[in-house]
């Protein structure tokens, strides 16, 4: 092998190195043990790289990487599970309705099939199992109201599941913009529906959401598999690689003790020769051997970096393969964790992200004991202007409140739509007095926006209620604090805010 072939090899196997390193990055945080191996294998392939050893972690991170799939998919069995427990609840809940019983079992059927893996995938089963919880919450009578010959009476929940209903289509239609079976419902949904609907349309939107949860789950599972193989396949090259590369260097030796032979051959025929013309003879055979003994030699390298060429090609189409597969699925996580918690209308987080912040809020406010407030804000007689103007005008208005909220707070509050035209905050480091300063200019912004409905001018006002968290408290007890102050703002005439701080004075 020449200097520029040597040169070329050395290039390649640099640029296969950096690239497995930075691949290895990407796989950070599955498990510690992955990530202590990845550590591993980057050390073994840093500056001037170790293949052998490489080859050694390569072998542990398959298996490794083979178990972390297995442990996905027992987190999507345990998803389907839970999802099936809900189910039945809400079977057992409404047995005298034989639609959903109906709808429920062929849901069950769907359940028991056979799904994939990846955690992604989780977030929508979670809210399909949050969504039942929400359809079987009942008030007690609501039973019998719910069963009365044409359905007069709607349950308390009705609105509460229309609303959640409405959320969910919105975030869908988002996703699946040419669903017309989606916008079917959408439509439906629009002109009021009654309870009996609105539980089959609940129904076929969670057949949809478990549909989509299991054909994500399964590529997810395939892009493991896939990732497996290639890394197996990779390793494979390597070690034919160092093989290829002993085999040369056996065969080099070989011949270099040839050539030695040769040359002492020909420097004993020199001294031993007693004649010009014989010497000439001799040294013309020498001279022969010694050249087809190179052009075996040089024949035998170019096979050697023929073959070596090929197995390098073929290592970086595999990892050029393998770059663009995690770097869709990275992309298509980050856009899919980015939705599941973004509210589709006013682009505010929603109430999945909001629980999952105020789990981080809380954790800071026990380590640290800085000051958190939980408020709670409703539009005041919001249904009157979907009433008079129309669901659209409601829309915007939603939209137009939810951003003067955010633009209005600081960098460091928190702001999630939670429902309806509700709005949850948290807002840290505020004293209670402090914290009802901040809620009542809140109040007074949005009362003095100007809106204007089909030429009509139109106040639109919200009530608050909110408290500063106490030691001991879990999220939901001050959240239902928080709504509890709500409740009492609005019965104090709304457009008000109403807060624990003259219990702390
Ligand atoms: P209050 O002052 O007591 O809060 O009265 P309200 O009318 O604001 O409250 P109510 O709970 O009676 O009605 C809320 C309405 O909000 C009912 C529901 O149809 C409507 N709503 C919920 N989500 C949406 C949405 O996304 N868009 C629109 N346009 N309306 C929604
Ligand atoms: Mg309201
Ligand atoms: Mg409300």
């Amino acid at each position: 092998m020449d200097g520029k072939q040597l040169q070329s090899l050395k290039a390649h196997t640099e640029t296969l190195s950096r690239f497995i390193i930075r691949l290895s990055k990407f796989y950070e945080g599955m498990s510690e043990d992955i990530d202590a191996e990845l550590q591993t294998l980057r050390g073994h392939l840093a500056g001037s790289p170790n293949f052998t050893l490489a080859t050694v972690s390569i072998n542990k991170l398959n298996t490794k990487l083979q178990s972390a799939g297995d442990a996905a998919d027992d987190l999507i069995h345990k998803a389907l599970s839970d999802l099936e427990r809900d189910v039945k609840q809400f079977q057992q809940a409404l047995s005298a309705d034989p639609v959903v019983q109906q709808t429920a079992t062929q849901l069950l059927v769907k359940l028991h099939q056979p799904a994939g893996d990846l955690f992604n995938t989780l977030a929508l089963y979670q809210r399909a199992s949050q969504f039942y919880a929400s359809g079987i919450r009942k008030p007690q009578g609501a039973d019998d109201a719910a069963n009365l010959p044409g359905q007069a009476a709607k349950s308390a929940h009705y609105e509460a599941i229309l609303e959640e209903l409405n959320l969910l289509i919105d975030n869908y239609s988002r996703k699946r913009p040419d669903d017309l079976q989606l916008a079917r419902l959408k439509a439906r949904l629009l002109h009021g529906m009654s309870e009996d609907e609105l539980l089959k349309s609940c129904v076929l939107i969670i057949r949809m959401i478990v549909q989509e949860a299991m054909s994500e789950a399964s590529l997810s599972g395939k892009v493991i598999q896939s990732l497996h193989k290639s890394l197996g396949q990779i390793n494979q090259n390597v070690s034919q690689t160092i093989d290829i590369s002993k085999a040369s260097f056996d065969a080099r030796k070989a011949a270099n003790i040839q050539l030695k032979a040769q040359l002492d051959t020909i420097e004993d025929a020199v001294k031993q020769s007693e004649s010009l013309e014989k010497l000439k003879h001799q040294a013309q055979d020498y001279v022969k051997s010694l050249a087809s003994t190179l052009s075996k030699r040089e024949q035998a390298d170019q096979d050697e970096q023929h073959e070596l060429m090929k197995l390098l090609a073929s290592m970086q189409s595999q990892l050029t393969h393998l770059q663009t597969q995690t770097q869709n699925y990275r992309k298509k996580l980050a856009e899919q964790i980015l939705s599941s918690q973004t509210d589709a209308l006013t682009r505010l987080p929603n109430r999945q992200a909001y629980n999952e912040r105020v789990e981080r809020a809380f954790e800071l406010f026990e380590s640290r004991q800085l000051p958190l407030a939980i408020a709670v804000a409703d539009i005041d007689y919001f249904k009157s202007i979907n009433d008079r103007f129309g669901h659209a005008a409601g829309d915007k208005t939603l939209q137009v409140v939810g951003r003067h909220f955010r633009k209005k707070l600081g960098s460091e509050d928190f702001i999630a739509r939670w429902g309806g035209e509700e709005f949850v905050m948290l807002l840290p480091g505020l004293s209670p007095q402090a914290l009802f300063v901040k809620l009542d200019e809140l109040r007074d912004s949005l009362a003095r926006t100007p809106f204007k409905f089909k030429q009509e001018k139109v106040t639109i006002t919200a009530s608050f209620g909110a408290t500063c968290l106490k030691p001991g408290d879990t999220p939901d007890e001050a959240f239902n604090r928080a709504d509890k102050f709500l409740y009492q703002a609005k019965h104090d005439g709304r457009n008000c805010v109403v807060t624990d701080q003259d219990e702390v004075l």
